[in-house]
């Protein structure tokens, strides 16, 4: 049986973390945590090398290691999940640097690995990860004598620029940290657009290095292509998939493709989104299966052996509205059975 395509366009990537690049005066690192955003962490990040970045950030030290061999020595890798119970020898053996984020992250650290680069979380109102204010105090001293290479913050509404929590942040980080001799990140894709404020020494894009809102220049980069596997016809008033959830309205062509909720296309977008053959729109009908699709292809001449779900003419974010979800989770729900191509120049 042909497999589906999840086709990564890493030429566009390249142009994605250049446009983000272009709009600050400072460095601009890479996350590629979660796989980078399901696309290939390896791939995805040896292809950012070649355009010149050299600090990546992913959530966990096992996806640290990892990514350690892909890409060799010589890049910094930040774990944003800190130095966990257990992690040290991987820390030290893979030259991770942690993000510490808490107290007790700091001792762990210090005591287990004394001379190993780590940089610090603060917490600025998101209460996720970092230390809060008073606990900044208590261990600034001792932490600022063992020069961290990074002080980072999150927002937790980078994606609203209007929203009142991006300037209380800010206002947050910059009491905590202003003075200090240390380089500072508070902003990933959505804080980049927020504008210079934001910017710091060094930013994280995440979700607009693949594509995604709120990085609405985005070049696409990935793009899915799912195969033909039967074509039926189906008369007026029969029905199609599961719950009988689709009934034709008129005598009609339907194809089933060979790809399902398994892989990532979420139930949750049945009948809210279409594929394309060429120019030509072919809706999503019925429920959406584990394995299988229906689509109406009544109008079309010619059936397809392949049609695209996600690429030009239909967006991760499209997908994500139909899906009631938002980009990220599609990107990082792509499917292990698919057949993965990378296109670079
Ligand atoms: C995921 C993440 C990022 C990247 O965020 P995007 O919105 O994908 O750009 C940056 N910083 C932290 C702490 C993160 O968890």
């Amino acid at each position: 049986m042909a497999t589906a395509t999840l086709t990564i366009d890493l030429d566009a990537l390249i142009n994605n973390w250049r446009a983000l690049d272009a709009q600050t005066e400072v460095t601009t690192a890479a996350v590629v945590k979660a796989d980078g955003y399901g696309l290939g962490a390896d791939r995805v990040a040896r292809a950012l090398m070649r355009a010149g970045v050299t600090r990546f950030f992913v959530a966990a030290a096992e996806e640290g290691a990892s990514l350690r061999q892909a890409i060799g020595p010589d890049p910094e890798i930040n774990i944003f999940g800190g130095h966990m119970r257990g992690d040290t020898d991987m820390i030290s053996d893979m030259n991770l640097t942690p993000m510490l984020n808490s107290v007790d992250q700091i001792v762990r650290h210090v005591e287990a690995l004394p001379a190993h680069p780590f940089g610090v979380q603060l917490d600025t109102g998101m209460n996720r990860l970092g230390l809060e204010a008073s606990e900044w105090d208590a261990v600034k001293a001792l932490v600022l004598q063992r020069g961290p290479t990074l002080i980072m913050s999150h927002l937790a509404c980078a994606d609203e620029p209007e929203h009142p929590m991006n300037p209380r942040q800010l206002a947050a980080f910059k009491e905590m940290t202003d003075g200090l001799d240390v380089p500072r990140s508070l902003a990933a894709t959505g804080g980049i657009l927020l504008g210079d404020d934001y910017h710091f020494d060094l930013t994280r894009p995440g979700v607009g290095l693949y594509g995604g809102m709120p990085f609405v220049d985005a070049t696409p980069v990935a793009s899915l292509r799912l195969p033909v596997i039967q074509v039926r016809d189906v008369a007026e008033g029969e029905s199609v998939g599961y719950g009988n959830a689709w009934i034709a309205e008129r005598d009609s062509k339907v194809a089933t493709l060979a790809a399902g909720y398994a892989d990532g296309i979420l139930r949750a977008m049945s009948g809210k989104v279409a594929t394309f053959a060429g120019e030509d729109r072919c809706p999503l009908i019925g429920r959406i299966s584990m394995d299988l699709i229906g689509i109406d292809v009544t109008d079309l001449s010619d059936i397809p052996r392949e049609v695209e779900l996600l690429g030009q003419h239909q967006s991760v974010d499209t997908l994500a509205d139909a899906a009631g979800t938002i980009g990220y989770e599609i990107l990082t729900s792509m499917g292990q059975r698919y057949q993965r191509r990378y296109k670079f120049s």
